[in-house]
């Protein structure tokens, strides 16, 4: 019987260093968000993409950098739906490169990645290359686009939204972004990155994630965790 009750004091003994002193608590830290499954399903991006896209930021951000295709040291995320009914037919759009029905301007739009409503997490461009998807925040935001037609939609289908929040707690925290530049489409022209030097598209942006849905996902984003080390 002693022998039992020294057993299980032993097991619920408080650890202790090799000097005996009580070994002190660690101190909590967030845990670096997993990185979650995605599906890279590369659409076209040669040579003439690239020289389209340096042209394009030749001719949108020229005034305050060098042209080139490459995303470096992205600071912005921007939430978008696609206003089309499949990833499929939104993969076809962003391959084809052919000047968008709005702008009409080159390379055609695109995103660096594409979330079903299966919450499948497709990646159609590198993250150290531009896409056209938000006027004024191209040369540094990742666009992340939602197959569906509203905000609600969106942020009503769980599978769709949890995916999307888990993709974005690992690329803020692995690009060091701050939540508050994790913005909706519609919140464009009040980001502090903002910057276009085509004065007709100064104030141009979309309806797609407006500011108040925004709040909703930032607050989901948040409690989520801080980012490790940080
Ligand atoms: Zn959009």
């Amino acid at each position: 019987m002693r022998q039992i009750i020294a057993l299980l004091l032993a097991l619920v003994a408080i650890p202790t260093s090799a000097a005996g002193i009580a070994t002190p608590p660690r101190p909590t830290r967030a845990a670096a968000p997993l990185k979650p499954r995605i599906v890279w399903d590369p659409i076209p991006f040669g040579n003439q993409r690239k020289q389209e896209m340096v042209a394009y930021v030749r001719r949108h951000y020229g005034s305050f950098m060098r042209p080139t295709w490459r995303l470096t040291d992205p600071q912005v995320i921007v939430i978008h739906y696609t206003d089309s009914p499949t990833f499929q037919s939104t993969w076809n759009t962003f391959a084809s490169d052919t000047p968008d029905p709005e702008l009409h301007e080159l390379p055609g739009t695109c995103a660096h990645f594409v979330i079903d409503t299966t919450g499948t997490i497709y990646q159609l461009v590198s993250l150290t290359t531009m896409c056209r998807h938000t006027v004024g925040l191209n040369w540094t935001a990742i666009g992340i686009e939602h197959v569906g037609f509203s905000d609600a939609q969106v942020l009503g289908d769980q599978r769709q939204v949890t995916a999307s929040l888990k993709l974005v707690y690992w690329l803020r925290c692995r690009f060091h972004i701050q939540i508050k530049n994790v913005i909706g489409h519609n919140e464009s022209l009040s980001s502090p990155y903002h910057h276009e030097d085509v004065a007709s598209l100064r104030n141009q942006t979309h309806s797609d994630f407006n500011h108040a849905d925004m709040q909703v996902y930032r607050r989901r984003l948040r409690a989520l965790g801080g980012c490790a080390g940080r």
